[in-house]
């Protein structure tokens, strides 16, 4: 069930109307449902009950000190790519023992943080990487835990979506390279080879792929085994995709029949290879734990109708949700009371001073000036994306549970953008 919902015609988030956030918060602000995150996050946790198990939320999606915590809190670990994300988990009462760092360039700076926290393990993606990390773990006397991550080349052409799991791209280690990149790791004294990972793309809707990609990493496991490379762990990565509601949409797989697929093929090939010996299995779900527990609350400036096109001018902009301009995404626009009369044509647009700064395009809306809209299924790669281009202060972000609102994230002021900056004397 959605935590967003009509109640007396008017939209609500949890038991609370959305026209009562903006009065009390302003627009535009992301609205949060607390009881959709934690249903999302026990989705994957109770398909992991009695095993040895770690959901590594992919924090990149929504960092929020608040959702950080509340996942925390349910157990989770974490999925970070930069050392500002570390010190997050850190502020929120996270593990770093139960977060992986990810990413294609890890600072010296980084990795000495990283160490210094005791991180669970470095997804590393390139040897120059392995030899920079065993350098900075010896000059701590420390060894620092790798698992590599792996490129399955997993065919693309049946999933569009696929996008970093392909030889053409930036991330992991080809998967002809990997067995020479494994012994060249093995062979660093202050790297201890803990395991293998890969992350083939964003908003997979069918497991296929994912499922694909862990027979290679499975035939990986097995070839290392026999060259005395033993992993600890295998880390599928993140991936699962969301219903963004665009009409022809596909449902995507339902997670506890994605782990169901995904657990049982492991079972079968443990108990085969291996004498039934479990191997600790971890994701790193972001865009399934957080896109639809939020929406983004914006208010209609200016109705601006065209020849060619109508133009529904709001106050939130590309700088607040960028997904629509750089993916070219399609997002839900609801209005958050709407109104009896004909619908027009719009495109959804913000007042930053670009043509790629739209949200939505051609939409029958039935809105006034003044009306509020909201932009559904915004709780991931929005917050995290905005920017201060045009000299806009960030968006409030709060997190309802039940009738309760919480503010989690002031609006930012314009002072507070160029407090950083100085003349010349
Ligand atoms: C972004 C990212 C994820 C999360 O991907 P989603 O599609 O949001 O689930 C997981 N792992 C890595 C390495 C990533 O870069």
């Amino acid at each position: 069930m959605s935590h967003f919902s009509y109640q007396a015609g008017v939209l609500h988030a949890e038991a609370v109307a959305l026209p009562k956030i903006a009065e009390e918060f302003g627009t535009p602000t992301y609205v949060y449902s607390k009881t959709a995150l934690l249903q999302n996050f026990a989705a994957y946790h109770d398909a992991c009950q009695g095993r040895d198990a770690l959901v590594c939320y992919a924090m990149k999606a929504n960092s929020n000190l608040a959702i950080i915590d509340l996942l925390a809190r349910q157990g989770a670990g974490f999925d970070i790519v930069s050392g500002g994300e570390l010190l997050r988990v850190i502020a929120a009462g996270g593990d770093p023992g139960k977060t992986i760092f990810s990413g294609v360039g890890k600072t010296v700076e980084e990795m000495k943080l990283a160490l210094d926290k005791g991180i669970l393990c470095f997804n590393v993606e390139s040897i120059p990487e392995l030899h920079r990390l065993n350098e900075v773990a010896g000059s701590m006397g420390k060894r620092a835990p790798v698992s590599l991550r792996v490129n399955p080349n997993v065919d693309a052409k049946t999933h569009p979506y696929i996008a970093t799991g392909l030889k053409a791209n930036k991330f992991g280690v080809a998967f002809d390279d990997a067995l020479e990149t494994y012994r060249a790791a093995a062979s660093l004294p202050h790297l201890d080879v803990v395991g293998i990972d890969c992350h083939i793309g964003s908003q997979l809707l069918d497991d296929a792929p994912l499922l694909e990609a862990l027979t290679k990493l499975i035939e990986l496991i097995d070839t290392l085994g026999s060259e005395g490379i033993h992993l600890h762990h295998l880390d599928i990565g993140g991936g699962l995709g969301v219903n963004y509601g665009a009409e022809g949409d596909k449902p995507p797989v339902l997670v506890r029949d994605y782990l169901g697929r995904l657990f049982a093929r492991i079972d079968a090939w443990r108990a085969e290879k291996h004498g039934g010996q479990p191997i600790k299995v971890i994701f790193e779900p972001g865009r399934s734990i957080v896109a639809d527990t939020g929406v983004l609350v914006t208010r209609v400036e200016f109705l601006k109708p065209g020849e060619e096109k109508n133009f529904c001018i709001v106050d939130a902009a590309m700088n607040d949700l960028m997904r629509p301009t750089l993916y070219q995404a399609w997002m839900g626009v609801q209005e958050v009371a709407p109104r009896a009369g004909d619908k027009l044509t719009y495109d959804v647009v913000g007042p930053v001073c670009e043509s790629g700064d739209w949200l939505a395009r051609e939409r029958a809306l039935a809105v006034e000036q003044g009306d509020l809209l909201a932009v559904m299924t915004a709780g991931a790669y929005g917050m995290t994306m905005a920017s201060n281009y045009n000299t806009r202060g960030r968006a409030a972000e709060v997190i309802v549970d039940g009738d309760q609102v919480h503010l989690v994230r002031q609006r930012e002021n314009p002072a507070d953008l160029f407090a950083l900056e100085s003349m010349l004397t």
